[in-house]
């Protein structure tokens, strides 16, 4: 079978899928990936089946559907493409990081390794793109790391932005509207468990209240130029032009 886009999509859905499952679980539902496709669940089982033809997934009827190593880096490919084309269209095109997301939806599927390779390099062989999510390497891998959102984070502590888990436009409008965009510090005043939202102090000493749900859409790390007053100004790679 070849790797048409519609199969490119099957198994960035799966692998993106496999990576928001909860420890313990082995296989993304049908039902999640029928959903993330926007597809019905016949349509996504009969495809399914066939990346498991190739040996690019195991399905187990009822349960659900997970990619072999084969399919995982065809899916790393794929969100490798997609990464670097929107953090070339940021940082040379100029284009909005709000407005990225879509062009490299079609763009992943029809650029070459070829020219990929130029924009890797052209761009300083990056590891982030401008939503702050990781570029896979060559070939398709991707170092994972545990960060904690506004919600699981410690509160009065200095931290910076990692990434942005959600590619809508408003709400990356809203995030660079309210200075909290990767690479920027941000600290939690408070959390209104009753409320549910969290006050956030960011850069300018600017405070706002967002809701528990953006607020788990926003990853964190401790800050640790803040500890170090010399490395303060230095910009962060993942927030330059992001
Ligand atoms: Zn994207």
């Amino acid at each position: 079978m070849l790797p048409s886009s519609t199969v490119e999509n099957y198994l960035k859905a799966i692998y993106q899928g496999q990576s928001t499952l909860d420890p313990g679980e082995r296989l993304v539902s049908m039902g999640q990936v029928a959903a993330a496709l926007r597809v019905a669940p016949g349509t996504a089982t009969t495809m399914v089946k066939a990346l498991a033809e190739s040996g690019l997934a195991e399905y187990e009827p009822y349960s659900g559907v997970r990619l072999t190593a084969a399919g995982e880096k065809l899916a790393g490919l794929v969100l490798r493409r997609h990464r670097l084309v929107e953090l070339f269209l940021v940082q040379v095109m100029g284009m909005s990081w709000a407005e990225v997301h879509d062009e490299a939806e079609q763009l992943e599927h029809v650029v070459s390794e070829r020219l990929i390779e130029r924009i890797d390099q052209m761009l300083g062989r990056p590891t982030h793109d401008p939503h702050g999510d990781p570029i896979p390497n060559p070939e398709g891998t991707i170092t994972r790391r545990d960060l904690d959102t506004l919600l699981t984070c410690p509160i009065h502590e200095p931290l910076r932005v990692t990434r942005v888990a959600d590619q809508d436009p408003m709400f990356l409008r809203f995030i660079e509207n309210n200075d909290l965009k990767p690479g920027q510090p941000v600290e939690v005043e408070a959390r209104e468990t009753a409320a549910d939202c969290v006050r956030v102090r960011g850069r300018n000493q600017r405070t706002i209240t967002i809701g528990a749900r953006a607020a788990s859409k926003l990853l964190v790390e401790p800050d640790r130029a803040a500890d170090d007053p010399a490395t303060c100004l230095a910009p962060d790679p993942r927030g330059a032009g992001a």
